[in-house]
């Protein structure tokens, strides 16, 4: 165990914190016996993934608990197709861990840096009309308590608590297990296109529906949509991938590294913004190929950013992403992040932002440097209004009050909570803002 008071600070500069002290248990054993002694010296105890909230969520003002030694496959279940992993298992460790079973995990976000019980904790999702969000594929958990106990749910033992405990916020204990739903190995072929925006939005749910996993991206102040559409192919499928040196000249260096001398750019001079985003829409998206599942979901993202994501009912997806359009022409804001949309299948879990509705997600991102404070705080305001719900791992303001509001089982969740922590060992501020305290 290491310990050590510097500075924590998560991956887009939002939080600071100098926690009392640093854990980095390498057992079960010992992360209940850290849970038992924070508890008994009255210090909050926490389990922080790889920092990628942009949000406070992860915030662990006593003892934030480093879960690198706790990463790996516990058993595979070859009949059923399950995995369960540690729960500081990183999801670029994945390919290599699921690989050798044939296996691969159903659907992903854009990047892989996320421990997997961070990326469920949060509702993390990639895209796709038939398919749900990362927790979505989690069949059995189990977490420490915060009375130092193991607490199993999954098709045989505590079923019921299953769907509050896979998107549980990091409220009810540490997930020191997770078992995964896979699906047999897979291997996608991608189409990236920029096409006309008013084309596309007439058509959008059309073409969300007609490939398994669509999404798309537009720079504001450009007339142009970059479409990505994902077909799944069988495992054994003969692959194309963009050659090595050709990935990293769109991935590394013309999507991140050009990219981010022109965002630094547009921040002394934000009247260059527009034509920077016209010719941003130039350097990424117009390629064609086939891969391995992983290699097509995620992409690496080194240009850091300020993001804010709202899961909207999916019949309100253009109405909430045309608003936005129309407020920053009407605002005159000049932003040099692309808006991000995707799609997801409705899903039972309590506080999951696709919880019982099929869902569209907009998302805004403003580069690190800028104040994102104006324009999120207009487009929350349209999501709300839309019947939106945010992220929870991304910026938003919305408290317990408001929340309560968009999801039916927000109450089951509070009372759930209260009965296993009722001590608040798990809380912080951000908790206590989204829940109640
Ligand atoms: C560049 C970038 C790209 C992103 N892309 C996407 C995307 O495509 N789709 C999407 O939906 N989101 C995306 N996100 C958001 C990100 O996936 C979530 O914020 C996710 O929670 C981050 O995982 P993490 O491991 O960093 O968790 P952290 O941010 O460190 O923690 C998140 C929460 O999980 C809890 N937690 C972590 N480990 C445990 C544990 N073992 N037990 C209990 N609780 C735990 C923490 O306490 C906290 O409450 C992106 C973020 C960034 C920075």
């Amino acid at each position: 165990m290491t310990r050590g008071t510097a500075v924590w600070t998560n991956w887009a500069r939002t939080e600071h914190i100098r926690p009392v002290r640093r854990e980095r248990p390498d057992s079960i054993q010992a992360v209940q016996r850290l849970v038992r002694a924070a508890a008994g010296a009255g210090l909050p105890i926490k389990a922080v993934g790889a920092g990628h909230s942009f949000t406070g969520i992860a915030v662990a003002p006593g003892v934030p608990l480093d879960l690198d030694a706790l990463s790996g496959i516990v058993r595979v279940d070859r009949d059923r197709q399950q995995v369960t992993l540690l729960g500081g298992t990183r999801l670029h460790q994945l390919p290599a861990l699921l690989e050798p079973h044939g296996l691969a995990m159903a659907n992903l976000g854009d990047i892989d840096r996320q421990t997997i019980a961070g990326a469920i904790s949060t509702g993390t999702h990639g895209t796709g009309l038939g398919f749900g969000g990362i927790a979505t594929q989690v069949v059995g958990v189990t977490i420490v308590t915060a009375d130092g106990s193991l607490l199993t749910a999954d098709s045989e033992q505590e079923s019921d608590l299953l769907p509050a405990l896979a998107l549980g916020l990091g409220a009810f204990g540490i997930l020191v297990e997770v078992t995964l739903q896979c699906v047999p190995a897979f291997v996608l072929h991608a189409v990236e296109r920029p096409e006309p925006l008013d084309g596309l939005l007439p058509t959008l749910l059309d073409r969300a529906a007609a490939v398994d996993h669509f999404e798309f991206y537009w720079f504001p102040h450009t007339g142009t949509a970059l479409t990505k559409s994902n077909r799944r192919l069988p495992g054994d499928a003969a692959v194309q991938p963009i050659r090595p040196v050709a990935r990293w000249v769109d991935d590394t260096l013309l999507a991140n590294g050009v990219y981010r001398v022109l965002c630094n750019a547009g921040v002394v001079a934000p009247g260059i913004v527009p034509r920077v985003n016209r010719l941003a829409d130039r350097l990424v998206g117009d390629r064609e190929f086939t891969d391995r599942s992983t290699k097509v979901f995620t992409t690496s993202r080194t240009v850091r950013f300020r993001e804010m994501e709202y899961a909207l009912p999916l019949e309100h997806l253009r109405t909430a992403f045309e608003r936005v359009r129309a407020l920053i022409d009407e605002r005159g804001w000049r932003v040099s992040f692309p808006i991000e949309v995707r799609v997801a299948a409705a899903d039972s879990l309590w506080l999951s932002t696709a919880s019982d509705r099929a869902t569209g997600y907009v998302a805004v991102h403003r580069f690190f440097r800028e104040e994102p404070g104006e324009y999120f705080r207009g487009v929350e305001a349209i999501m709300t209004g839309l019947g939106g719900r945010p992220h929870w791992g991304k910026l938003h303001t919305r408290d317990a009050q408001s929340l309560r509001a968009v999801y039916p089982r927000f109450d089951d969740f509070v009372q759930l909570r209260d009965r296993l922590d009722p001590g608040r060992l798990f809380g912080n501020a951000y908790l206590a803002r989204v829940l109640g305290a």
